[in-house]
């Protein structure tokens, strides 16, 4: 290989993290939309700071306040709301910390805050409340979080997590990835995140190594909720994931105004398999303050998926799930029957 082109490539993923619009004004702008909506995006922009990196930009329509990728990075006025059981820590992460970045909650597997650090900022975000900067996994080399996973044999199972695990680099993601060949027990390892959706260019050779270097196998959680988030681009990073034997799944938030229509969803499960991609959970937003514009009552959301499963195979309907505090496990939601439960 010649010298110079790792350097590239690593200058393209990095530099289209930095170029990110980070201003509303950038972001009404450039996508020709209403002045108007200025004072209201720079007060919810306060509350969390606007971050769309242009490669997913691109993908949206200029002039379309409605557009569905737009509709999940537009700070909105609404967001200054304080709607009753919309909280600052609704899935009970706080309670979960376990050690520096660490949360286990579920049997057998832990997940890690790796970063606080996000390519993309979704305004439905659970974590928009959470204190990223002091639950940092990465941190002294991940010591405390790999301490952690070693004296606990019940694990089989890493979930990178975040923040988003893809906005580190290669260096520092190479030092856990060898560190699990000391940890026998540990079985998979698993990342959640957009990048691959927002700055497909992060998918280098590199990473690929990197990721067929695992001593486990490796699956990846990506995050898409429109199937218009889906473009070239992301495919051929996909299909490049995938050849690295990376088994990738989507997980999706099910929004209003974004994807809660039986259309929407089931073109999204469509563009997902047209990319190499299983639907694994959509789940219900969690309730966080600020995002109470998003929430879908729960009965329509079952209708939906009862639609999606009579116009879809089985293994392209997502499981419809919410997270409870406390609770084992994602919490399916089911039709009721008469009253009885019905599983699946
Ligand atoms: C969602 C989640 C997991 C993973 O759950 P799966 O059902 O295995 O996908 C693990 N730990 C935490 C803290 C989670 O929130
Ligand atoms: S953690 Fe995921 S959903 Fe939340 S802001 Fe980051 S990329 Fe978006």
């Amino acid at each position: 290989m010649i010298p110079g082109t790792f350097v590239i490539r690593q200058a393209t993923w990095r530099a289209e993290l930095a170029a990110a619009i980070s201003a509303p004004e950038e972001l009404l702008e450039t996508l020709e939309l209403p002045a108007n909506l200025l004072p209201e995006a720079r007060r919810a922009h306060a509350l969390f700071p606007v971050r769309v990196p242009w490669p997913y930009l691109q993908r949206m329509t200029p002039g379309d306040p409605f557009d569905p990728l737009l509709r999940q990075v537009l700070p909105l006025g609404i967001e200054e709301a304080i709607v009753p059981g919309f909280g600052t820590d609704p899935v009970g992460d706080l309670a979960a910390h376990v050690a520096t970045g660490v949360l286990h909650k579920y049997e057998g597997r832990v997940l890690l805050t790796a970063t606080g650090a996000c390519a993309i900022h979704c305004r439905y975000c659970f974590r928009r409340h959470f204190p990223y900067a002091e639950a940092n996994a990465a941190r002294n080399h991940w010591r405390d979080a790999l301490a952690h996973v070693a004296q606990d044999q019940s694990l089989s199972e890493v979930i990178l997590s975040g923040g988003d695990p893809l906005t580190l680099g290669d260096e520092k993601l190479a030092e856990f990835v060898h560190a699990l060949k000391e940890l026998r027990h540990i079985k998979r390892l698993r990342f959640h995140t957009r990048v691959p959706v927002v700055v497909p260019s992060r998918v280098t050779p590199e990473l690929l190594a990197l990721l067929q270097s695992s001593p486990v196998p490796v699956a990846m959680v990506l995050h898409i909720n429109h199937a218009q988030e889906i473009d070239e681009a992301v495919q051929e990073a996909c299909a490049r994931l995938a050849a690295a034997r990376v088994l990738l799944l989507n997980q999706a938030v099910l929004l209003a105004g974004v994807n809660d229509d039986s259309e929407s969803l089931v073109a999204l499960s469509e563009r997902l398999f047209a990319s190499g991609i299983l639907p694994y959970y959509l789940h219900m937003l969690d309730r966080v303050q600020g995002a109470a514009h998003f929430a879908v009552d729960e009965g329509r959301a079952v209708r939906l998926v009862e639609v999606l499963r009579t116009r879809l195979p089985g293994y392209l309907v997502p499981r419809l799930v919410r997270e409870e505090i406390a609770a084992p496990a994602k919490v399916p939601l089911t039709v009721k029957v008469g009253g009885i439960g019905r599983c699946g």
